[in-house]
């Protein structure tokens, strides 16, 4: 036998005897082409999707030690991936709202970044987090922050995939006092969790083109590509920060970026509001991910980014809430549906971002953002099993005609009734097998007491 015979025997062996089998319900795979499946069945077997039926035509059920998630007046569909944000940013949720960006983040942020966070701080700040996002269907996320040793255990303590990174910023840093070492750390950081987890990928995120320099950018680069790992960024996120780059190299950022090297397919860029036409086709041309974040860019008036147009033009686009404290939650079923609107409300356009493409992007699209396009993003045999439940047996998804519409215009986080990462189930009819939300929120009231700015 082949290596593909030997997967297909073993796919076959699995499917008779499953660990893990979500039945029932409409199985929204997200699969190029492929259309619903209704009164579904998922068999998954050691993390794994084996097959996904429908229950009409193979009438064989889970057998006895098999673990059953009903899924009877749902939609199954994939885990969804926060493609940008800031976990322990929950600690500053609501704590300076209302602000221009520039205010928010140089006379607030800042300054509570530097005060309130030790290892402790981000520990408790990151597993509210993954709280929230299971609670909301996330399974997967990238976050860049500091103390990021504490977030890997928080992520790896609650199940959930990420790709965890260091932040690197020329000023003295949570955690990095001397910016001249923020390079070395983040590597060292690379260094340790390289290949302790599956479901964990260490890397680094330069906070932006202003608040790094091209030494520091170039050095970032190098590092990452060293370890064939993606590099995150703030890009264009203001008009200011535009003008700044300019100003200091003479060129907009993307092309700044791309003198230095780092317009290339290892980067994954957030934001991305202020580009003109040349940077896009450079962006497409050179394969940079790009992450949308509506709801962080309207709430610090940073402006609308040209989504509809990235899309067209055949980019890789992925959707991100940022950190708590510019949004203020981590829902991405929110996000989706203010992703779709507000690009109506800025293209005039009503189909332009409709709603398979919103889920695309929390799902598969956010999967290839994050380079894990073959594990992740889409239900399908042979794919890991990062799957949620969503419950449509509610006022407020009655009746459902399209499943995609009641996703994206009806459904918030809450609605999510069971979460599954790598075939482990982390949330079962709303209750938390991995954490416990009582002792992390009372955790994070007293620390939040001590927070002031
Ligand atoms: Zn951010």
């Amino acid at each position: 036998m082949n290596s593909e015979d030997i997967t297909g025997h073993l796919m076959n062996a699995h499917k008779k005897n499953p660990d893990l089998v979500i039945e029932g319900g409409l199985v929204l795979t997200m699969a190029e082409g492929q259309a619903p499946v209704s009164n579904g069945r998922v068999l998954i077997k050691h993390g794994i999707i084996t097959d996904i039926q429908s229950r009409k035509e193979k009438g064989e059920g889970p057998g006895l030690q098999t673990e059953v998630i009903d899924a009877k007046d749902a939609i199954v569909m994939p885990g969804l991936v926060n493609a940008h944000t800031h976990a322990a940013m929950t600690l500053f949720r609501g704590l300076a709202d209302d602000l221009p960006l520039k205010q928010w983040l140089f006379e607030k942020i800042f300054p509570a970044e530097a005060k309130y966070l030790n290892p402790d701080t981000v520990y408790w700040g990151s597993l509210l987090a993954c709280l929230e996002m299971i609670a909301s269907g996330t399974t997967c996320i990238a976050d860049g922050y500091f103390f990021q040793d504490e977030t890997v255990r928080a992520v790896h303590e609650a199940g959930l995939r990420g790709l965890i990174a260091q932040g690197v910023i020329d000023f003295p840093a949570p955690g990095v006092p001397d910016p001249k070492k923020n390079l070395e750390v983040a590597r060292e950081f690379i260094e340790r969790w390289l290949g302790f987890s599956a479901l964990i990928t260490p890397g680094m995120f330069c906070h932006s083109p202003v608040t790094c320099s091209e030494q520091t950018l170039k050095g970032a680069w190098e590092i990452s590509r060293r370890f064939d790992l993606p590099l995150q960024i703030h890009l264009s996120e203001t008009s200011d920060e535009v003008n700044e780059v300019i100003r200091k190299t003479g060129k907009r950022p993307v092309f700044y970026l791309d003198r230095l090297g780092l317009i290339d397919k290892g980067l994954i860029a957030a934001h991305a509001i202020h580009l003109d036409e040349r940077e896009i086709s450079c962006i497409f041309e050179k394969g940079v991910k790009i992450v949308h974040v509506p709801e962080s860019n309207m709430k610090l008036c940073a402006g609308p980014a040209p989504v509809r147009d990235m899309v067209n033009a055949g980019l890789t686009v992925g959707l991100g809430t940022d950190g708590c404290s510019s949004n203020n939650n981590l829902d991405l079923f929110c996000e989706m549906d203010t992703a779709a609107k507000l690009s109506k409300v800025y293209d005039l356009d009503p189909v332009g971002l409709d709603a398979n493409t919103v889920i695309k992007m929390a799902t598969c699209w956010g999967a290839s953002v994050l380079g894990l396009e073959k594990e992740i993003g889409t239900l399908e045999p042979g794919k890991r099993a990062d799957i949620i439940v969503v419950d449509t047996h509610q006022p407020h998804l009655c009746p459902v005609y399209d499943p995609l519409s009641a996703i994206v215009y009806s459904a918030n986080g809450a609605d999510v009734k069971d979460v599954i990462v790598n075939g482990k189930v982390l949330m079962k009819n709303r209750e938390f097998t991995t954490l416990d939300p009582v002792e992390i929120m009372e955790k994070v009231k007293a620390i939040s007491s001590k927070i002031s700015i």
